[in-house]
Order: C-alpha cells, then structure tokens, then sequence
C-alpha cells in the first residue's frame, strides 16, 4: 500500500454537494480522496461521470448444459469430485460441479490448502468466470466463486454488476457506494435535468442512473451491447465536449500573436553539415510542413507522426536549431527520464558543435545545479531546455520560449497545449510540435486531434533490415537461452524484455529482478545488465549507458524501454508475456530493434495454450512490422463492443465514447461544437467542466 500524507479532514464549507470534494462523503475521508483523485475524481459531480468499464450478469445462473465457450456465465451446482493433480511441477486443482443439465470443470493453479479443504462433495458451489471448452468438455479456469451447504446459502445478484475502473486502494464495492451517495445528491440538479439541444434524449441525469444501476432487463441487454439510448446520449456528451474543447482551444490559440521563426532552411542546412546521414524524402516534406507554419505570426499546432524509427527526433532538431538561431528559446519534453537524457546527449552531439548550449533538466540534479539550470533557463542563457512533462510542470520560467516539442506523450492533452499559451514572452505564444508513434489509423488521428494539423512520416531511413519475430512457448526458455548466449559471445546485444498485465511497476521489477538472476545463473560468462521502474534514475541511467557501450551484452527490462530508447547495436529482443499484451505496445517494444544495419530479431515468448485474441495478436506481429496496419488489426480485435478498449483510447482520456466505433458521429459534432462556441458559450463551458475537467483555469469561453 502507497504511503499517503492525508490533509486533516475540515468540515465541508457548505452542505454536500455536486460541487463539494468526494472526500466529505459518507465514508469517504481525505485518504480515499487522494486515491480518487488518482481517477481523476476529484467531485462528487465527477464521481457521477466516472462510468462503468462493462456489465456482468450475475442474475441468473445457466444451466451448464447451455453453457457456451468464449461467454462469461453465473452457474450453480453441486460438487460432485475434487482432486488435486501434477503437470511437471504445476500443481492444479480439478474441481467437477454438475447440476441436472451436465457438468463443469473448474481448474485452479493458485489455491491454499483453506480454499481446497472447502471443496467437498456435495457442496453447492456458485461460480462466475469466462467459459471455455476445453478436450473434456466445458470448462472456467480461476472463476470467483463461493462454497456453501446450501444453495438458498449463494444468492444472484438483482442487477446487472457494473464493473468500474478502479485504482489500488479501491475496491468495487467502495465505489460504488460513493457513486449511489451522488446519484441521491444529483437528484435536482438542474444542470443535469436541462436538456442539451442538438443532443438525443435521455436527460443527462436519467441517463446516468440507468447507467450506474439498471433495473430493467429490457435496459440490461441493451446496456451490454452498449446499444442503449443512455450510453448513447453520453457517448455523444462526452465527444461533443472533446469536440468543444479541442476546437475551443485551437481558436484560442490561433488568435494569439507567435514569434516568427523563419530560415527553417537554413537550418536544415546546417544541421545536415554535422549529421551522419542525410533525412529521408519524408523527413524533409515534414521540415517543409514545418517551416510554412513557423513563418506564420500564430502559433503552429502540429502533429508528426510517425512510425517507431521513422526519425522524428532529428525533424524536431531542424526546428530547435531555427529557434535557437532566431533569438529564442526552445524545450524539448519527454515522457520518461531516460528518453529525456538520450535526447539531451543527442541533441548536444548535433547542436553543440553549431555553438549551442542544451540544458538537460534532469531528477536527479542537485539542488544548487538545478537552480544554475533554472537561473540560466531564466537569463536566456541556454538557447535548448530537454526534461521530463513533470518537470516542465514546476515552474520553469523561460525567458524567450518559441518552441515547445512533446515527445511520445499520449497523456499530453488539450488542458496541456492550453497551459503553453502564456509560457512565451511579452504577449507570444510558443510553436508547439507534438511527436507521436502511436500508429493511429488516419481517420482516427483526425478525430483524436481535432485541434492539430497533422504530419506523417511515412518512411523508413533506408539501411534498415527487417526485423524477423518468431513466437516460442515459454517451455523453450532454457534452448532460447542456449541461443541469445551463443548471439552475444558473437557480439550481438539483446533486450529481454519482462512484462505484466497488472500495472504495477513493483511486481514487474521484481519478475525482472528474478529474471535476470536465472539469466546470469545459466550465462555466467556474459554481462547482463538491468534496468526497471523501481530504480533510481542515475542506476537507471547507468544501466542504460553500460548497455549503449557493449558493455554489458544483455539487458533485462521492463517496459521502461518502450517509448524512445535507441541503441541501435541490440538487435535481438525477447518479449516475455507477449500473448498479454496489446498489439500496440508489441509493436512499440520491437521497435528498439532493427535500428542498426544487422538483422533484427524478436522474440515472442507466451504461455500455451494461447487464446483466440492472443493467437491473433502474435499472428499479426510476425505477419508484418507496419505500425499503421498493426493499429487497424488492434481495433478489429478489440472490436466495437469490446468496451474494455476504452482505457486503451485514453489517449484523449475518452470513458464512454469509442473513436473507432462513434467516428460517424464526429462530422455532426464537430458542427454542433461550432454553433456553441459561437452562441452557446455558457453551454459549452458546463460540458467541458462535465468531462473534460476544469478548463476554466485555462480558457475563457
Ligand atoms: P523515432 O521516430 O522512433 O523517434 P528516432 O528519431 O529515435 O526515431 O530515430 C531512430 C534512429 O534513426 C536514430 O538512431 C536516428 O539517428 C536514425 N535516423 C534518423 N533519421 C535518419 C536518416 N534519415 N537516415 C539514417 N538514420 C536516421
Ligand atoms: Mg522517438
């Protein structure tokens, strides 16, 4: 459990409200508000909007007879054998139920000898879990379940189960109360009963009840098939105000006074005097997209994207460079530490020997250093700043920012590229370019990025090999060892590459820590480096050099390394869990391979038996290394009702809406968001303060 500070719980200024601090709830509390807060929940009103992910339907128990593979399933019956059995080392509990229709199997890898002893004969036993058919008939493998003597002993449930996005800290049944204690309080909200024109009925409030607690069952089949005229209204809701605040900030924007930053040629030129290679027909066409918009007295809002690899590091510096040159100032800002270092130690080898200083705002600075950084950010002094967003957060004060370029931030939303507005001098707004690999197909990014101009790396720098990925059960680990030893006594560098479902960097330290240590037991003759989330940023970072000097031949990571890092000597990466994982984050992890002229190799180790969605995922990884395809299968898979996605699109923070699946609603949106903006702007501001957050600290509607 986190170590939380809690403020001292003050009494609520005014009767609870909509309005009031989640904490002041019933059994709520600051330390519950805090973990709320990591929801980004910070209302009792935003604790209304926070949705369920899906729906399970514990109502009713199926007869196992008419159970069918690949659908969730309540079921009730009778225990009628248990028996605990070896597969090498792997012990599995086998427990049969049956009821009057047929019988299931239940099996179970982690169990205590409490949980065991309770499967007894002739107990009732009721189960909840994924239905899969299995060589001897139906079976669920880990379903939740209850033990009793009775069956009237393991009640259904009498609604439909909304199942919400929860936090550490959290449980469902903790929110859930919370959310009835709003539900109670919107009750006359005359914001949320007021009809929005342009929108479909229900009423916002009506809407959120069914949503959060279904009665009827005709609701409960359209809920799950996310077919229903609530979800409907919402989806609409929730993109209509993404709409407004999207195009609300680029007309914001466009109207404020930027600096010019003309000779983007030049700077090319120059930049291309110290670089090892010349940019790609792609690279230049951007630079050129580039420099129309920096000639223009408002500021660029522009998107470069482009595939892992593509070489959009180098674009950004042309742009650096004419800043630098012009008189100003530019920043550079990385989602994680290490890919701000290896831009910062890039950036110097191309900038400095044109005369320029680049700053490099790192965690780990003392404070005496990181006062220098910032008085010299201050002065102007330093003409490129490269850090962290969350050291971009704290109050660096630039004397002359022109140009702000976001690296791989996904997170890096509109309320952001509103906080930049007034980050320029006397009255300017900086440029901002926002880089991304994220392969989003191109209806989409549209979508995604109403407010940005987009630019598409297309191209591949030439010399690259492609990358070979092979998928390999786990039980070939020790002959896959034997190889990835054999590669690097030949000079060959390797990722191994340790992953986890659960988003938690601790345990996902520790299956690296165990990793490496078998590696290193099985391959006493090599160097094996470790690099995870839980270190230290100068261990991290000290990793990362030894593994970019041959120093060490192989490192075990997590997914730290998936955005950015380039050694473009390793060209073997192992993926472990891969068939876990999402498509787009495998696509991500291989691309820190194949970046050199050696041929590239990945590896994709998984647990049989696979899965049908597993199965796929691998299949299209070894089919084909385009991002811009893989991201087109990785929607198909997930599929339109495949809420579960939504986290996934949270590139823009969606909760309900689903860009793939409600692209067709955007035209009449976008439309409608401009007939607000211009005549409804009281209207505008509730929506965006409904899902989007508090835009008033940043725009005036
Ligand atoms: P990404 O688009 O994934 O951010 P990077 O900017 O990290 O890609 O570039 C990947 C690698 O390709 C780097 O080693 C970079 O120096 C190199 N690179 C970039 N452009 C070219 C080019 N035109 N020709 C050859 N190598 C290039
Ligand atoms: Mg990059």
């Amino acid at each position: 459990m986190s170590t939380r500070t809690a403020p001292a719980l003050k009494k609520p200024p005014t009767p609870v409200g909509l309005g009031s601090a989640v904490q002041y709830l019933r059994g709520a509390g600051p330390y519950l508000g805090g973990v709320l807060q990591g929801l980004g929940v910070e209302t009792v009103q935003d604790l209304l909007f926070h949705l369920p992910l899906r729906y399970e339907d514990r109502r009713q128990a199926t007869p196992i007879g008419l159970l069918r593979g690949g659908e969730d399933a309540l079921v009730l019956a009778r225990i009628s054998a248990a028996a605990v059995s070896f597969t090498g080392k792997r012990r599995t509990l086998r427990v049969a139920i049956e009821d009057a229709s047929g019988s299931l199997l239940l099996r179970f890898f982690h169990f205590n000898e409490q949980q065991r002893g309770a499967m007894l004969v002739g107990r009732w036993l009721r189960a909840y879990g994924a239905v899969r058919g299995g060589a001897g008939g139906m079976e669920m493998v880990h379903p939740e379940y209850r033990v009793a003597e009775r069956a009237e002993d393991l009640p259904t449930e009498a609604r439909l189960t909304p199942i919400y996005p929860l936090t550490a800290g959290l449980s469902q049944a903790k929110l859930r109360s919370l959310i009835e204690q709003a539900l109670e309080l919107a009750g006359h909200d005359r914001n949320l009963l007021s009809g929005l024109p342009g929108l479909p009925l229900p009423d916002t409030l009506s809407a959120l009840k069914l949503i959060h607690r279904p009665e009827a069952d005709s609701d409960a089949r359209l809920l799950m098939a996310v077919q229903h005229p609530a979800q409907g209204r919402l989806v609409r809701e929730e993109l209509l105000a993404h709409q407004l605040c999207m195009r609300l900030l680029r007309r914001q924007l466009k109207t404020r006074p930027a600096p010019l930053l003309p000779a983007l040629d030049q700077a090319h030129a120059a930049l291309q005097a110290v670089l090892p290679f010349r940019l790609t027909g792609a690279q230049r066409r951007v630079v050129g997209e580039i420099a129309k918009d920096l000639v223009q007295p408002r500021p660029m809002l522009r998107l470069v994207q482009g595939d892992v690899g593509s070489g959009k590091t180098v674009v950004a510096a042309v742009a650096l460079l004419a800043a630098a040159r012009a008189g100003y100032q530019a920043a550079l800002m990385a989602p994680t530490e290490l890919l701000a270092e290896q831009h910062a130690v890039n950036l110097a080898a191309w900038l400095e020997p044109l005369g320029l200083r680049v700053a490099f705002l790192a965690g780990k600075l003392k404070k005496s250093q990181k006062d220098a950084a910032l008085a010299a950010i201050a002065s102007g002094a330093v003409a490129v700043v490269v850090g962290t967003h969350a050291m971009f957060q704290q109050s660096v004060a630039f004397a002359k920012l022109a140009l702000v370029v976001v690296d791989e931030q996904h997170r890096f939303g509109v309320q952001q590229r509103l906080a930049l507005r007034d980050k320029g001098p006397a009255g300017l707004s900086p440029h901002q370019l926002i880089m991304s690999a994220t392969p989003i197909p191109r209806t989409l990014a549209q979508t995604l990025y109403a407010d940005l101009d987009v630019s598409v790396i297309d191209e591949l720098p030439p010399g690259r090999t492609p990358i070979t990925t092979v998928a390999l059960a786990n039980e070939r680990r020790p002959e896959l060892t034997a190889r990835i030893g054999e590669a690097c006594r030949h000079g060959k560098q390797v990722y191994w590459v340790c992953t986890l479902i659960e988003d938690s960097d601790e345990l996902e330290a520790q299956a690296a820590e165990t990793t490496a240590a078998q590696l290193r037991a099985a391959l006493p003759d090599l160097h094996i480096g470790l690099v995870h989330g839980r270190m230290k940023p100068a261990e991290k970072e000290a990793q990362m050099a030894a593994f970019k000097a041959s120093q060490t031949q192989l490192l075990v990571a997590t997914t730290v390394i998936e955005v950015g890092v380039d050694v473009p000597n390793a060209s073997i990466m192992v993926i472990e869990n891969a068939e876990r994982l999402g498509l787009a984050q495998l696509h991500q992890l291989r691309g820190r391979v194949g970046r050199g002229a050696v041929e590239s190799q990945c590896v994709l180790l998984y647990q049989p038996p696979l899965g049908q969605l597993g199965r796929a995922r691998l299949d299209t990884l070894r089919r084909t290394t385009d991002g811009f395809e893989i991201a087109q299968k990785d929607l198909e898979l997930r599929g339109p009702g495949e809420l579960l996605g939504r986290r996934q699109t949270g590139v823009i923070g969606l909760r309900l809406a689903d860009p793939q699946r409600d692209a067709p609603l955007i035209p009449e949106l976008q439309q409608l968001a401009d007939q607000w903006l211009d005549s409804k702007p009281e209207l505008a501001r509730l929506l965006i303060r409904r899902w989007v957050g508090d835009v008033e600290k940043y725009a005036q509607v």
